[in-house]
């Protein structure tokens, strides 16, 4: 007997930016697996079970729910944002990967959501426009020197550049060095985006340079978007900059 799995994204927070595809999913699932906080934003539905798990525990939340589903249930994950995008779905393959045969049955569906540099980048205006990468400053999955080298790299491709977990209780200097490494490429005036809790209740957003970047507080809530050399900020009076990356490059710049 095989289930069903889904590998929902909720989204960056504000209920309107789930996707219809999400909430049927949601609403379908018998059992709902996650990170505590984000099963929280999942409103309740009688008869469903929801199974609660720190943010550590990956790869045992993946084996459960394969187990769940393979028993013949419908169950959904559930991620922040999109769930391809440094979170749950990648998890879930490398399970299925490394698991039983019977993990292989079980019928996946990945269910795709707003993920934070979009959210971000559409509340400030168009940094994305142009190329752009995502990083995420995490080395509990990789080490700092590789970090360091895609942001060399990222930078002297002149990428605008996404920053995922900047930095957590356990990684407090990530940001502060990832600043200092880019500026050793970019110039001081390059525009950089904070994104904090974007579409819940504390949301933040500022801009300001790379020279200025590690005054700005930033929290495991926040995302960072650093432009490229073709990033500009439009001052407006009385309203919020708008900061955009040309959909245009007319030569390559030193
Ligand atoms: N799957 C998620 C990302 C998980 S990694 C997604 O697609 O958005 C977690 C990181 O995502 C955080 O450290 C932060 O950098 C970013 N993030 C998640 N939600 C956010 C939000 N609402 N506002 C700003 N950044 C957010």
């Amino acid at each position: 007997m095989t289930g069903h799995l889904a590998v929902v994204g909720l989204g960056p927070g504000d209920r309107r930016q789930l996707t219809p595809e999400a909430d049927e999913a949601l609403a379908r699932a018998e059992a709902l697996y996650g990170y505590g906080p984000y099963l929280d934003r999942v409103p309740a539905r009688p008869g469903q079970h929801r199974h609660a798990s720190d943010n550590r525990e990956e790869r045992s939340r993946a084996a459960a729910a394969l187990d769940q589903a393979a028993s013949g249930a419908r169950v959904a994950v559930v991620s922040g944002g999109d769930p391809g995008v440094f979170a749950m779905a990648a998890a879930m393959c490398g399970e299925i990967e490394s698991g039983p045969d019977s993990w292989r049955a079980v019928d996946l569906a990945i269910i795709p959501g707003i993920t934070a540099m979009l959210a971000v980048a559409a509340r400030i205006g168009a940094p994305l426009g142009h190329d752009f990468c995502a990083l995420s400053l995490s080395d509990n999955l990789k080490p700092w020197p590789l970090v360091e080298r895609r942001l060399d790299a990222a930078a002297a491709g002149g990428f605008v550049i996404a920053l995922y977990n900047p930095v957590s209780h356990a990684r407090p200097w990530q940001f502060g060095r990832a600043i200092e490494r880019l500026r050793r490429q970019l110039p001081q005036s390059t525009p950089v985006v904070f994104g904090r809790a974007v579409g819940r209740p504390d949301e933040r957003v500022s801009v300001t340079t790379l020279g200025a970047a590690d005054a700005t507080p930033v929290d495991m809530a926040t995302l960072v978007i650093v432009g490229s050399r073709e990033t500009r900020i439009i001052a407006r009076p009385g309203r919020a900059p708008l900061v955009y990356t040309p959909r245009a490059v007319a030569e390559v710049s030193a």
